[in-house]
């Protein structure tokens, strides 16, 4: 049996919008990752099968590794399609926000969600939402946001009718925003969910290997290049920096996505419990900081204090604008703010 997070007020809440909507919108923030996705199409596939019109809309590309996704090919990316996005975003009943807190993680379709007459609804686990939604289901307790949507979907008392391709897209997101179930996943709860998306006839080892083996000979080469000639280790500060320019990326005819999952690396170095990747993004004219960290250093506060960003204790993300050198520089005048807590016993 599962304990009860979602509030029963919020259930309600949501119950009633959702019986008198009939065309909704699904939103997530920008860069969407496994757990974007995975939460959106679940969500998705879920509310189609309530007999509701419903849009995917993500402000642009996300990686090839979810391509497979069941639904993933009827995603509307805003930066592609602006104006017919523009009319579905204003003519919603509801519009579901899923996994962000803030509106600024919708980059360019931030105007668009904001001015739209649309009931808004939050699902999310970053801590701290900002207030732009008249229903909050906000729970950093949870790993992902699509186990918040199995949660919902358990508390609607439509556990029977979740569809297999809805099981896979919640197990995905799980999946992801877990590492495979190696951090953030001691919540025993978890394996009984995953036993419940298997009884869904789910194979769970097939989505590993599509979202984990699928990767580019390029990938693979740039992964040697960047561990072998642009990881640094700090020992002083338990901490590790990869940095990777644009001129690399070419070199190595990199594809978005390419580069996903190399700041967890370093992490598996003894000692090492602070991790960050640098990388210059010439789409957005910025460094992409991506911080990663194990136990209790809380990145996400280095993350906000020295890049503008934000995120969970262990995984948090910035941006940086101005060259790379600076970037390091900047990282390093943060590992100086933080050795007491990097390095304390
Ligand atoms: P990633 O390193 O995978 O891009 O991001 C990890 C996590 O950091 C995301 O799930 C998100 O919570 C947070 N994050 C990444 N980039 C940003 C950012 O620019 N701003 C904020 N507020 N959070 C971010
Ligand atoms: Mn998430």
């Amino acid at each position: 049996m599962l304990t009860k997070v979602i509030s029963q007020a919020n259930i309600d809440h949501l119950r009633k919008w959702t019986d008198r909507a009939e065309k909704v919108v699904i939103v997530s923030h920008v860069s969407p990752d496994g757990d974007a996705i995975g939460s959106s199409l679940g969500l998705c596939h879920y509310l189609e099968s309530q007999g509701k019109t419903v849009n995917v809309i993500v402000p642009n590309a996300f990686p090839d590794f979810l391509r497979w996704m069941p639904g993933a090919k009827d995603i509307l990316r805003y930066g592609k399609y602006k104006e017919f996005a523009d009319g579905l975003i204003a003519g919603a009943d509801v519009i579901f926000c899923l996994d962000f807190n803030a509106l600024k993680r919708l980059d360019r379709m931030a105007d668009a969600v904001a001015a739209s007459p649309a009931r808004k609804a939050m699902i999310d686990h970053h801590p701290d939402p900002e207030d732009f939604c008249r229903i909050v289901i906000s729970h950093p307790e949870i790993s992902s946001t699509s186990e918040l949507i199995f949660r919902l979907i358990c508390r609607m008392g439509d556990f029977d009718e979740m569809t297999k391709e809805c099981a896979e897209c919640v197990y995905t997101g799980m999946m992801t925003d877990t590492g495979g179930f190696t951090f953030n996943s001691n919540n025993s709860e978890i394996y009984f969910i995953i036993s419940e998306l298997l009884s869904k006839g789910i194979d769970k080892d097939a989505i590993y290997r599509r979202v984990y083996n699928t990767y580019s000979e390029g990938r693979m080469r740039l992964m040697g290049f960047v561990l072998y000639e642009k990881l640094h280790v700090f020992p002083g500060f338990n901490a590790a920096l990869i940095t990777l320019t644009y001129a690399e990326q070419q070199r190595f005819n990199y594809i978005k996505g390419d580069s996903e999952g190399f700041v967890n690396i370093p992490l598996s170095i003894k000692g090492v419990r602070l991790s960050a990747f640098l990388r210059e993004d010439r789409d957005s004219d910025m460094i992409k900081i991506s911080l990663r960290s194990v136990g209790d250093f809380p990145c996400n506060r280095m993350a906000a204090e020295f890049f503008g960003g934000g995120g969970h204790l262990n995984a948090s993300g910035g941006e940086f604008y101005g060259t790379m050198d600076e970037a390091v520089v900047r990282f390093k005048t943060a590992l100086v703010k933080f050795q007491e807590e990097l390095t304390k016993k």
